[in-house]
């Protein structure tokens, strides 16, 4: 079995180890402080990702695991803890800290954003005497040594260690920061930490090694192979965890089973803000709240992110966002037009293939976005409607709604007062009816196939 470092061939050809099923792991959030929206760039697409794999017939096993300790705030094992970090800040333990970001983070992915839930999502710290096992496995091996404040993984000990990343070990080893960790390679990792005795933590374990918690790296290791086995066939992530996150899972994972963990590695790229990376400093990190109380619909980002493939960096501005929603706004009035149109002429279908084969080829989110631009640019010069099932493809692969409530009685029967105003000449009367349907946020037109309606969209945006 060989490992892939991108999806970059069809997603139907895939090789699973069991047929038509696919093992799919995930690194989730840290939750130890509000998600921002490049947070959610990852999971859109990998929620795209896990519905195209199930359109082609796969049964997808997903787990997402949720980091609720040992994510330090540096790669060196250096630093402190992102738990107690979030803990010192909001004056709360680092468990409450974790539940409050785990209600939010779960309320923003799947009941805001309407990912799909992925089948396991857990937590480190449900998992800690598997990881503390995985780490007496690691040791019986001769993979490990201890010093001062943990127990190290000797990266010098797997002949491929770096693979993912293509790393410049030797490079690494000459020009690594003069770092006086102890460690015997500037490359080694923590698998298990020591409690500062100087320092109150609030997640801390007994070991075989010392009272501590579990290095990050280490939980993905063995929550994946306690729930989905030795080997997986998709693992994803962000690029910034190849280098070292990623690189270390692999490390530890081959150490112990002595296979390939996982045959498919995809990383999806950062997204900027207004070109620049999004930091504290410069104030340019949005929430989906923020977007949501400029007027924005969360699924207008959902598109922005689409709009450009997952390995190229995306950028995020308040007029890319608002491009964003136009494409939205319009694609849900060709939608809203089906209930009128669909009565009067024929139908036009959007070939689900269509759009399956362009998320198939290495996830072409761009490429299905203009293939649903240009079907709705067909039902305009056809003069037709959409389908149901051309609306429900669309909402099945990218889940996006299209179509909205339809209008009530009483709209309806304002339609047909202006109507019957029109054909009697009252133009002031049949003007003041369009106004009372524009305040109530519909806009009705007259065509040569008679008097639609579509929403009004808040044009105000920005
Ligand atoms: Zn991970």
């Amino acid at each position: 079995m060989k490992l892939y470092n991108t999806l970059s061939r069809k997603l139907e050809e895939l090789e699973p180890l069991e047929a038509k099923k696919i093992k799919l792991y995930t690194c989730g959030l840290t939750v130890y402080s509000q998600p921002h929206i490049g947070n959610w760039v990852a999971y859109i697409y990998w929620d795209v990702l896990v519905r195209t794999l199930k359109a082609n017939g796969y049964d997808v096993t997903r787990v997402q695991n949720i980091t609720d300790v040992g994510h330090l705030t540096s790669d060196e094992d250096a630093g402190e803890d992102k738990m107690q970090q979030g803990a010192l800040r909001e004056g709360k333990t680092a468990w409450k800290v974790a539940d409050k970001y785990i209600d939010i983070a779960d309320h923003e992915a799947y009941d805001i954003l309407g990912l799909l839930r992925p089948d396991h999502m857990p937590r480190a710290t449900d998992y800690i005497e598997q990881q503390i096992d995985f780490v007496k496995q690691l040791e019986a091996k001769g993979f490990t040594y201890t010093i001062s404040d943990g127990v190290y993984f000797d990266t010098n000990k797997l002949s491929d260690y770096g693979k993912l990343a293509k790393l410049d070990i030797e490079g690494l080893r000459f020009g690594a920061r003069v770092v006086d960790t102890g460690k015997k390679n500037p490359t080694d990792f923590a698998v298990w930490k020591f409690s500062n005795p100087r320092e109150k933590r609030d997640m801390e374990w007994d070991s075989p090694w010392g009272k501590g918690f579990p290095g990050w790296h280490l939980e993905c290791s063995a929550m994946a192979r306690e729930i989905l086995g030795d080997t997986i066939d998709i693992h994803t992530g962000g690029i910034d965890h190849i280098s070292v996150h990623h690189t270390n899972e692999i490390a530890q994972t081959e150490a112990i089973t002595g296979k390939i963990f996982s045959s498919f590695w995809v990383h999806a790229n950062h997204m900027k803000v207004n070109g620049t990376k999004m930091s504290k400093s410069l104030g340019n990190i949005y929430t989906l709240q923020d977007l949501i109380d400029k007027g924005f619909d969360p699924m207008a980002l959902k598109l922005l992110v689409l709009s450009k493939h997952y390995q190229t960096e995306g950028n995020f501005t308040w007029e890319i966002l608002g491009a964003a929603q136009n494409r939205l706004n319009n694609w849900r009035n060709m939608a809203d037009l089906h209930w009128q149109l669909d009565r009067l002429e024929g139908e036009v279908d959007l070939n689900e293939t269509i759009l399956t084969d362009a998320l198939s080829y290495n996830l072409d989110t761009p490429g299905a976005l203009k293939d649903i631009d240009a079907y709705f640019d067909n039902l305009i010069r056809d003069n037709s409607a959409p389908t149901i099932e051309s609306l429900d493809t669309i909402n099945l692969l990218l889940s996006i709604k299209l179509l909205g409530e339809d209008i009530n009685q009483k709209q309806r029967d304002l339609i047909s007062e202006r109507e019957a105003c029109r054909k009697a000449k009252q133009w002031d009367k049949a003007d003041s009816l369009k106004d009372q349907l524009f305040t109530q946020g519909l806009e009705v037109k007259d065509t040569p196939r008679g008097t639609v309606w579509i929403r009004v969209h808040s044009s105000s945006i920005m």
